[in-house]
């Protein structure tokens, strides 16, 4: 099985990009997730944790199998990478990255914090993330940035996606992030946030509710349905929510044309129930 290399955070919401003050001349981000209480970092797909604590409570996950053996994931730029995420600053309180634990899909790998060296500028809770190609369990001195870093690191910003299916983007600090709309690859809906692209929904079961608006009670959708999707129909997204609704759900909002009447509503963004594709 396939996986997309994904953010981990439920919020995306980048405080410090490369380039940033605060020792960010690498491709390191800062993601600091709602801004209060604590963020997780959970797996998307499987990650082994090879080494830590280093310094600032730095651990190291390498993409693999569910038995753990190092296998690789799709990057954003469309090729296979084996992987290997550096997450720092964490706190450490409820969530102690396990050496030689595979975290799977789903799982809690690690969580927000301000945990720096003396002197170092730390204004809030933040998972620090960045990743290289293939197996890395330490960093280096490198001089000429004046950071440690890994060997072979890569953009973070150009190789990982925000999937859809587990993000919503709060910020990005005006990067344009690649998005992809399932954790598991699957090609074709790789979509740069930002660019136009026309996508469908396509009902996954039997029914798929169209409601006329996003009205909610005791966290449900009470508005009217407009329409009863039938399995495999299509309708136009024509704007994403990007937030969480009361049901805990993104929604889409779409279009679709049925005996020459335009219907107009919201759709439940619940991945049981539908898949994206690009427009034909
Ligand atoms: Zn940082």
């Amino acid at each position: 099985m396939m996986f997309n290399l994904c953010y981990g955070m439920k919020t995306i919401n980048i405080t410090q990009l490369p380039g940033d003050p605060f020792s960010h001349p690498n491709y390191a981000v800062d993601l600091a997730g709602m801004d209060a209480g604590i963020d997780v970092w959970r797996a998307v797909g499987n990650w082994r944790c090879t080494a830590g604590p280093w310094g600032n409570n730095t651990f190291f996950f390498v993409s693999c199998d569910a038995s753990g053996n190092h296998c690789k994931v799709r990057c954003a730029d469309g090729r296979d990478r084996v992987i290997t995420l550096a997450l720092t600053h964490g706190a450490g309180l409820y969530v102690r990255p396990v050496v030689g634990k595979v975290y799977r899909d789903g799982q809690v790998m690690y969580e927000e914090g301000r945990v720096a060296q003396p002197g170092q500028n730390v204004t809030g809770n933040h998972i620090h993330a960045e990743i290289a190609e293939g197996v890395q369990i330490s960093k280096h001195y490198d001089s000429s940035m004046g950071v440690y870093r890994m060997n072979h690191e890569l953009n973070i910003l150009k190789y990982m996606f925000v999937c859809r299916e587990r993000s919503v983007i709060k910020n990005t600090k005006g990067a344009v992030l690649p998005v992809c709309y399932t954790a598991k690859y699957s090609p074709g809906i790789i979509v740069p946030e930002g660019k136009d692209m026309l996508l469908d929904i396509v009902a996954k079961k039997e029914k798929l509710n169209i409601r006329k608006s996003l009205t909610f009670s005791g966290g449900k959708n009470t508005s009217p349905v407009l329409y009863c999707m039938p399995k495999g129909s299509r309708a136009a997204v024509t704007h994403f929510t990007e937030r969480f609704e009361a049901d805990g759900y993104e929604w889409a909002q779409v279009s679709l044309v049925v005996d020459d009447k335009t219907i107009n509503g919201y759709v439940q963004l619940d991945t049981k129930s539908y898949i994206i594709k690009v427009r034909r």
